[in-house]
């Protein structure tokens, strides 16, 4: 009998194929059972023996093999005849099915298709070189958990093949993160979340997971991802990794449209903090300038005048703001009355103060005519980059510590960060806003700041004096001390800037000034428009020299001359609270004293 072994499946053929069945062979090797493929393969042919679908060739083997099967599974190759009687080679495993038909072992027949597998096996590669190439198109990573080992790997492709760049088992890698100290505690918990999604057999796989927890440095990985089943049991969790990085640094926020205050349009506190820490990374020759204003009284302001004017003075703060800084600096609002300026276009601390100084103004006379009687006034505190600090959290506390001080010291002022005069402040004492019960405190700290100072007074070379009358200076905001000796009051030397001080002081000998010191012989104004009537001649000479507040301290000690100190404040206003007077004066009697000590020894 002429067989054709070579016909067998090809893509054309339209016949049924038993790509894989499986029937069960009872007594005489006659089909008791099979599946759907099977029945369709073999057509009407099924009702034969078995060995009857056998070429004729292969009988003798296929016999051999049941015969074989009471011992152990059989493997092997024979051809099965097609219901267009045509051959096909197929792969047989056959074994008992452990199930008895009329006194016999019915037998289970495996069957594989070898052509129509081989021709699987191309379609799957050609699919799979297919998907790898897709794979190293993409810039992604992947993920895979296997439930069958517990092992976790992390990969990508390139040039059609995988790189792995993580590979452990869960079990390992929990154990290894609780172990080691390097782990934060935000990454435990991460990858706790990770697992707990891996053995809840998520459907849904999606979380972000910190990279460093596989050894990565990628930032943020997000999975996406399901799970996969094999043979009907939960096999592999599998997602796509995208490194979120880099990804989520390169927008800056402060470019975005949710960086701004809705009422006012300035930046708010998360976009100046992130464009501080960029103007200070970039910083080149200048300094950055970083400069927190409260406007003083606020409260009182919108109990009086009522919260829709307050939000106007509001408003018109960041309107002078920006007029005056224009496109030198960042404005931002940290809330409430609370403004930040920063800059790195201005050089010196000269030019940041006038442009502070045309502010101040602006806002008093934009506010003048809506609030009857109250003028605006705001504090403010400075401190500069890379001169005062280095990083953004440190310049921040020193800003905000300046204007803490600005408030303490009567309000209506700035204060620029000195490191030898404000460094020793005690800001435990001056912590939280300021309020009247921690005022006192506040005081003590400065007070305490001071009486270090006025110690050091007491000895010293005269540089070492006129070293710690400036650091006084600083820390009292006063401009410029001067001191006068002699009977006529001749200027003997002065410290701070402004013009140079008047070469004598001996008018104040005459009767109607001296009508103005009080019996431990000071004479101080905030203003001097206040003695513009009763000392008109006096009014003049101080307005000359710019002066706007003053303090002059005479102090007689017996055996002495006569010594004169004045302190002065040039062009704002300050208001000296009871406590600094109290100090300054203290300080003017010191520094007459051991002005005196030094260069002019009492006679005895
Ligand atoms: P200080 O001189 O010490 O700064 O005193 P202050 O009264 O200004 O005190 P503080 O800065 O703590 O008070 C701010 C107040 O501003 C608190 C709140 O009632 C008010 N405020 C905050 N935001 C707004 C706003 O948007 N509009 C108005 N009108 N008031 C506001
Ligand atoms: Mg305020």
């Amino acid at each position: 009998m002429a067989v054709n072994i070579t016909k067998y499946y090809s893509g054309e053929d339209a016949n049924p194929s038993i790509y894989r069945g499986r029937m069960t062979l009872k007594k005489g090797y006659t089909i008791v059972d099979a599946d759907e493929s099977c029945y369709l393969f073999l057509g009407v042919n099924s009702a034969l023996p078995f060995t009857a679908l056998v070429h004729p060739e292969d009988v003798d083997s296929i016999r051999e093999a049941l015969e074989l099967v009471k011992e152990g599974e059989q493997h092997l190759i024979f051809r099965l005849v097609c219901k267009d009687d045509s051959y096909r080679y197929m792969y047989a495993r056959m074994k008992q099915s452990g199930k008895k038909l009329e006194e016999f072992e019915t037998i289970d027949v495996e069957l594989l298709d070898i052509m129509r597998i081989y021709d699987k096996f191309d379609a799957n590669h050609i699919r799979m070189i297919k998907y790898r190439r897709l794979m190293s198109l993409s810039d992604k990573m992947y993920f895979e958990y296997s439930y069958q080992d517990d092992s976790i790997t992390i990969y990508e492709y390139v040039n059609n093949r995988s790189i792995i760049h993580f590979s452990s088992r869960l079990e390992l890698l929990q154990a290894k993160v609780l172990e080691e100290d390097r782990y934060s505690f935000r990454q435990r918990a991460e990858l706790e979340a990770l697992c707990e999604h891996l053995k809840n057999y998520s459907e849904n796989f999606d979380m972000e997971v910190d990279s460093e927890l596989f050894g990565l440095s990628a930032g943020y990985l997000h999975f996406q991802g399901g799970i996969l089943h094999r043979y009907n049991t939960k096999w592999m969790m599998v997602a796509t990794v995208t490194a979120m990085g880099d990804a989520a640094k390169e927008e800056k926020y402060y470019t975005t449209t949710h960086a701004f205050d809705s009422a006012t349009g300035v930046y708010n506190k998360r976009a100046i903090h992130e464009l501080t820490i960029d103007l200070m990374a970039n910083a080149g020759e200048l300094p950055v300038y970083f400069c927190i204003i409260d406007i003083d009284d606020f409260k009182s302001l919108n109990d009086t005048f009522g919260h829709m004017a307050g939000d106007e003075v509001i408003v018109s703060l960041t309107e002078v703001l920006k007029n005056v800084i224009g496109a030198r600096g960042y404005i931002g609002r940290f809330g409430g009355d609370e403004f930040v300026l920063v800059t790195d276009q201005i050089a010196t601390d000269e030019e940041f103060i006038n442009a502070l100084k045309t502010v101040r103004k602006d806002v008093a006379w934009m506010n003048a005519a809506r609030l009857k009687n109250t003028e605006v006034t705001v504090s403010v505190g400075i401190a500069k980059y890379p001169q005062d600090a280095g990083d953004y959290d440190s310049l921040f506390k020193l800003a905000d510590k300046c204007l803490y001080l600005a408030k303490a010291k009567g309000k209506n002022r700035y204060i620029i960060y000195c490191e030898e005069v404000h460094k020793n402040f005690d800001m435990a004492a001056i912590s939280g806003k300021l309020s009247s019960e921690n005022t006192q405190d506040i005081y003590v700290g400065t007070g305490r700041a001071v009486a270090a100072i006025l110690g050091d007074m007491r000895n010293g070379s005269s540089e070492e004096l006129k070293e710690s009358i400036r650091n006084l200076l600083a820390s009292y905001g006063v401009d410029r001390a001067a001191v006068y000796a002699g009977e006529d009051y001749d200027l003997k030397f002065y410290v701070g800037n402004g013009t140079a001080p008047m070469e004598s002081l001996a008018y104040i000998k005459q009767p109607y000034l001296a009508e103005f010191f009080d019996e431990d012989g000071m004479f101080m104004r905030n203003k001097i428009l206040s003695i513009r009537e009763n000392a008109p001649q006096f009014y003049e000479l101080l307005e000359r020299q710019g002066t706007e507040g003053f303090m002059i301290v005479k102090a007689q000690f017996a055996g002495s001359l006569p010594v004169a100190v004045v302190f002065d404040v040039f062009q704002r206003y300050r208001k000296w609270s009871m406590v600094e007077k109290s100090m300054l004066y203290i300080a003017a009697q010191i520094i007459a004293r051991r002005y005196l000590e030094l260069e002019a020894p009492a006679e005895s």
